[in-house]
């Protein structure tokens, strides 16, 4: 006969998991009882644009990297790089060969890890290391002996990127990767650094009259529908989940003294926030 009380030690929310499903809705409304624990409360993401900044070379990167350097004593940083040009490039060559979605972002992966080896070797000379995801143990370490770690945008999907509702193109590239790194350790901040102010109403390059919009919900911001969007539709999306990320911003990295502002806290660029969301961290 079998022990009547195999995990009597266990909480009974422990007696409930492992006895039940996990698809049970009361049980999954049990797992909310615990504070969310924010691994690394002090660190910013800070997302590299690919097309935006990097693909512009030496004359918006290296200003940057010298901001970056002149915040490493005051802001430990997450960076991570976008792809930009040559991921269009590749995805072109790629639907055109009738190759899947998961495949295209496998290429769009390696380019952002181009721009991600780039940079880090931009800053070598300050210490500054590159990680993998399979490396991101060490990650706390890096970041409190020299204040910044590399690493590439993309999720670490590769194969197994979802399908988008429409078309062929990853739905889940670089700005959603960074994301999701600044909610899993319930960083401080989320800063996208591109090559415009922020959120405009419609994209600047295409339109003389879109108006710039400096603080807006992502609750709004889904209800407006834009046709076009500053940052992957896929991070509004996410954002409505999240448990720690509360807001991200976006800054012109093209303008000096705008990422610093960011990481002072000042409300430059365009702050996106959940207007709709609770949260008790853990002490
Ligand atoms: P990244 O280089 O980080 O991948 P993207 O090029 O994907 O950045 O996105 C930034 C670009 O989005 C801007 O350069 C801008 O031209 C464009 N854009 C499209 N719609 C908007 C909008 N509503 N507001 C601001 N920028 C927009
Ligand atoms: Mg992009």
């Amino acid at each position: 006969m079998p022990n009547a009380l195999p995990n009597a030690h266990l909480s009974e929310l422990g007696q409930r998991l492992v006895a039940g499903s996990l698809s049970d809705a009361a049980l999954q409304q049990a797992t909310e009882a615990t504070p969310d624990l924010a691994i690394l409360p002090w660190v910013n993401v800070v997302k590299i644009g690919g097309q935006s900044i990097m693909d512009r070379g030496r004359s918006a990167v290296w200003p940057l990297v010298d901001e970056i350097v002149a915040n490493l004593p005051r802001h430990k940083m997450i960076l991570g790089t976008g792809a930009g040009t040559r991921a269009r490039h590749v995805y072109s060559l790629a639907i055109d060969l009738g190759l899947p979605v998961g495949v295209l972002t496998v290429l769009g992966t390696a380019v952002a890890w181009q721009n991600a080896q780039m940079l880090q070797y931009l800053l070598a000379r300050h210490g500054i290391a590159f990680l993998e995801p399979e490396g991101f143990a060490s990650l706390p370490h890096y970041l409190m002996e020299r204040g910044a770690v590399i690493c590439q945008g993309m999720p670490p999907y590769k194969l197994w990127e979802a399908n988008p509702a429409l078309g062929r193109i990853p739905p889940q590239r670089t700005d959603t990767g960074c994301f999701l790194i600044a909610e899993v350790f319930g960083a401080r901040k989320m800063i996208y650094v591109k090559d415009e102010d922020g959120l405009f109403t419609a994209d600047p390059k295409k339109d003389r009259d879109a108006r710039f919009i400096p603080r807006i919900s992502v609750q709004e911001l889904l209800r407006q529908d834009l046709n076009d969007l500053v940052v992957e539709r896929a991070v509004l999306d996410l954002m409505l989940t999240a448990r720690h990320v509360r807001e991200i911003q976006f800054v012109n990295g093209l303008k000096p003294g705008q990422l610093t502002a960011a990481l002072d806290g000042e409300p430059v660029g365009t702050i996106i926030y959940n207007a709709g969301m609770r949260r008790v961290d853990a002490a």
